[in-house]
């Protein structure tokens, strides 16, 4: 969908091919994209001049002498292109043919249809509806102070704040994106709980980068040459937009994706800090890692911690998720309203189409309850999560931790374990934790070799550096 930019593009190029030419009359190939009647148009357009074409948020006003403005949004792909030779044939798409007395045609073509058009006397413009309702764009606000006062009156979250044209007009998905990561702002921030610095970001970063993609969009029109579609298309540079699982271009962490406003929301979980949540040190690694003995330092240290394998356990003592698991799995899962751990096991290792199953319905729960915990504590927390990258869970942790042992000594854990049972299915499924492969978003690795009291002076050295990192962000 063509962005504010990409539409002030498309305006600069029409006001340079129409302003001053005269309309010898107006084809409408599907007559549904007119809201209004074609007699009545046709009577006051045609052979009349255009004076300029201009825009407002995303809508184009094409300007004509006698007082008349002709509206027209482009939608999902709206184009126009212009035509030496208006005998020449239409491509199929082109729906609305614009002849011109000089011999030239402009064709408007849009694939989906879902363009418009409407027209109105100039004086009237403000009147039309869809003009009505639109906010201000972030170049008219000039009253910092009014805007946080509005912001602050709501509990929605900026990004759907912005995306809401009758608040903001013209910042569409990619640009509140950027402007959101460049303001060092959480998408999911309720606008209440902006300072009034905040929104000062928040607007200049929304001028510099619509100007800077507008003025990328100058050389498109500088490069223009008749024949071309007017579409306005050109590269942004862009940080955060669909790059989520890149690193962040200012702190490497792993850049985000989650959805906000029904959108899918691009950020880094770091530079843009949930403000509802503490500084969350995140502690993965492979089974029998070490992974508790860290949790238990930290504790005793007198941190919050939390361990991901037991909100597990908690949520498989809920009635409800006891019963969505029946249905997930098995109806031998539940036996007297436990968990059966060596059922579900079994099941896990018939195919790696289980795991992955159990998998994507675990997760987000687990997600979910982890938040809802980190939501109560102040400072600085502690969760260990043995998947930590494919859940996802790094799109709230700030500093990662993983504990690296070697794979024998694990091995004598995880039997010592299990000495009754068969130990080998969790070797097999420990091995699906390919935590390695996330090395380059990991911030600390510690080794878990040699005496255990020396594994408890990293732990400690590393409690250290932990929460020095949350106190510098
Ligand atoms: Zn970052």
């Amino acid at each position: 969908m063509p962005e504010l930019p990409e539409v002030e593009t498309v305006v600069r190029l029409l006001n340079r091919q129409l302003a001053g030419a005269t309309i010898d009359h107006v084809e409408w190939k599907v007559p549904s994209l007119l809201k209004g009647n074609i007699h009545t148009f046709s009577s006051l357009f045609h052979h009349q001049t255009i004076t300029s074409v201009t825009r407002r948020a995303k809508y184009i006003l094409i300007h004509f002498h006698h007082g008349y403005t002709l509206v027209s949004h482009l939608r999902m792909e709206g184009k126009y292109r212009e035509i030496v030779d208006n005998q020449s044939t239409p491509s199929p798409y082109a729906h609305v043919l614009f002849y011109l007395k000089d011999g030239r045609r402009i064709d408007y073509q849009d694939v989906r249809k879902f363009g418009t058009f409407e027209f109105i006397k100039s004086e009237n413009l403000h009147q039309l509806k869809s003009l009505a309702q639109l906010g201000p764009e972030p170049f008219d606000i000039n009253d910092i102070h009014a805007f946080h006062a509005q912001l602050s009156k709501s509990s929605r979250s900026i990004k759907s704040i912005l995306l809401d044209q009758t608040f903001i007009s013209g910042l569409g998905n990619i640009y509140v994106d950027e402007t959101l990561f460049a303001a060092f702002i959480h998408p999911g921030t309720q606008g209440k709980e902006l300072s009034l610095i905040h929104v000062e970001s928040l607007i200049k970063e929304s001028q510099r980068i619509l100007k800077e993609a507008i003025e990328s969009g100058g050389s498109r029109i500088r490069s223009y040459s008749s024949g071309q579609p007017m579409d306005g298309q050109f590269t942004l540079k862009i940080n955060v937009y669909q790059k989520h699982g890149t690193p962040c271009p200012r702190c490497h962490h792993r850049l985000a994706r989650t959805v906000i406003a029904g959108r899918g929301t691009h950020f880094c979980p770091r530079c843009q800090h949930d403000s509802y949540i503490p500084f969350v040190v995140g502690i993965t690694g492979s089974m029998a890692s070490g992974k508790s003995t860290f949790l238990q330092r930290a504790l005793s240290e007198g941190y919050p911690v939390l361990s991901a394998d037991d909100v597990v356990h908690s949520l498989y003592q809920k009635p409800s998720i006891q019963r969505q698991l029946k249905h997930l799995i098995h109806p031998n899962v539940i036996q007297n309203k436990h968990v059966n751990g060596s059922f579900l096991l079994e099941w896990l290792l018939q195919a790696s189409s289980h795991v992955k199953k159990l998998e994507a319905w675990l997760h987000p729960r687990v997600i979910n309850s982890i938040v809802n915990w980190l939501k109560k504590q102040n400072t600085i927390a502690f969760v260990e999560i043995p998947l930590l990258f494919q859940s996802h869970a790094d799109a709230f942790i700030d500093f990662i931790v993983a504990i690296d042992r070697p794979f024998e000594e694990r091995k004598k854990t995880i039997q010592s374990r299990h000495p009754n049972r068969r130990w080998e299915p969790y070797v097999l499924l420990d091995e699906k934790n390919m935590w390695k492969q996330y090395r380059p978003f990991i911030d600390r690795i510690i080794e878990n070799e040699g005496s255990l009291e020396a594994f408890h002076q990293r732990i400690h050295d590393l409690l250290q550096s932990a929460i020095a990192a949350s106190r510098v962000e």
